[in-house]
C-alpha cells in the first residue's frame, strides 16, 4: 500500500512512502521511463539540517528524490545503541516532504535482511583504520554500511547519491566501493553541517546532556587547532595543539589523527595533497566523530 501523507502547511506537496522494493519501483517506473534523473539521499532519520542540506542538493539537481529512512541494524556493533538510537519517522516525513522529497523508502528491518541473508559486501584497507581498527567500531560496522547501501543503489537505481563529509570515512569507502563495483552512479560529499558554536550536527547529539553538549564544542575547536598549528609550524605541533584543546575539555579520543583525505594512508606533513583531520570520542552517552580537510 501506498501511503501519501499531506502536510497541512504545504497542501500541495505529498511525499509517498515506499514501505517494500515492489512500492518502490512502482513509485520509480514514470521517471525512469520517462529518463528522468533520480538523487538518493540515504539516512538513518532523526532529521537535522545536515540531512535537509543533502536533500536540498538533491532536490536542486535531480528530478526526482529519494531519501531512505532505515535504522540499519548491521552497522551497529554489539553494546552499541541501536536499541535507542533516536527515531520519530512522522517528523521525519514532514521535514523530507517540507525539502521537497518524492518518495521515502522506508522498509522494515525483514525487507531488507529477509531469512537467510547471506551476502556481505566489504572495501579492504580503508575500513582497517580511524573508526574501523578493530579497537574501536571495527570493520564490521563499515561492512554493514557498504552491504546496506550497495542494496540502497541497486533497488533505488539513483543516478546521484549523497552523503555528508562528516562521516568521512564513510564517504571514501563508499567512493572506492561504487568505483571497484562498478556501480552507474554519482556518489556527491557534501560539507558537514555545524551548530553556530562549531558542534557538528549530528542524530547523536541527542544523547548530550547540556553540559556535554558544551563539552562536545572541543572536538571542533581541536580540529582547528590542528590546522592552525599544521600551517604555523609543523602537524605533528598541529596535533600536539588539538589534544590539549580535547583535554582541556576533559575528552580523552579514541583517536586524533592526520591522513591522506583518499586513501587515508597516515600522513607526516600537511603538503601537496588533501590531509583529513578527523576525531572520535565518546562524550557523555555519544560516541561523536568530526574532521575537517587541510586543503594544501
Ligand atoms: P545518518 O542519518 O547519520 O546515517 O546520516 C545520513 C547522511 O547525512 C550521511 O551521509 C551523513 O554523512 C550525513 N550527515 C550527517 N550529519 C551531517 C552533518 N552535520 N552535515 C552534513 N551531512 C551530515
Amino acid at each position: 500500500m501506498n501511503l501519501t501523507i499531506s502536510i497541512p502547511e504545504s497542501p500541495e506537496r505529498g511525499v509517498e512512502v515506499a514501505r517494500s522494493k515492489g512500492e518502490l519501483r512502482d513509485a520509480l517506473s514514470e521517471v525512469r521511463g520517462a529518463g528522468g534523473s533520480i538523487g538518493l539521499v540515504p539516512t538513518m532519520g532523526y532529521l537535522h539540517d545536515g540531512h535537509l542540506s543533502l536533500l536540498h542538493a538533491a532536490r536542486a539537481e535531480c528530478d526526482v528524490v529519494v531519501m531512505s529512512l532505515f535504522v540499519n541494524p548491521t552497522q551497529f556493533g554489539p553494546g552499541e545503541d541501536l536499541d535507542r538510537y533516536p527515531r520519530d519517522e512522522a517528523r521525519d516525513l514532514e521535514l523530507a516532504a517540507e525539502a521537497g522529497v518524492d518518495v521515502v523508502y522506508a522498509p522494515a528491518v525483514e525487507e531488507v535482511y529477509p531469512d537467510g541473508f547471506a551476502t556481505r559486501v566489504e572495501v579492504e584497507g580503508l575500513t582497517d583504520v580511524l573508526c574501523g581498527d578493530p579497537r574501536r567500531r571495527g570493520r564490521d560496522h563499515f561492512r554493514g554500511v557498504t552491504t546496506v547501501v550497495a542494496k540502497l543503489l541497486n533497488s533505488v537505481g539513483p543516478d546521484v547519491a549523497y552523503f555528508g563529509q562528516k562521516d568521512a570515512q564513510q564517504v571514501a569507502v563508499i567512493r572506492r566501493m561504487a568505483r571497484d563495483l562498478d556501480f552507474p552512479v554519482r556518489i556527491e560529499a557534501l560539507p558537514t553541517v555545524r551548530e553556530p558554536d562549531g558542534l557538528a550536527m549530528s542524530s547523536r547529539n541527542a544523547y548530550l546532556e547540556p553540559a556535554e553538549r558544551k563539552r562536545a564544542t572541543a572536538l571542533h575547536r581541536a580540529l582547528l587547532a590542528v590546522e592552525e598549528g599544521a600551517r604555523a609550524d609543523s602537524l605533528a605541533a598541529g596535533l600536539g595543539a588539538g589534544m590539549r584543546e580535547l583535554q582541556l575539555a576533559g575528552i580523552d579520543p579514541e583517536y586524533l589523527e592526520a591522513r591522506d583525505a583518499e586513501s587515508l594512508e597516515p600522513v607526516k606533513e600537511i603538503g601537496e595533497r588533501q590531509v583529513l583531520v578527523a576525531v572520535a570520542a565518546r562524550v557523555g552517552g555519544a560516541r561523536l566523530i568530526d574532521n575537517i580537510v587541510i586543503a594544501p
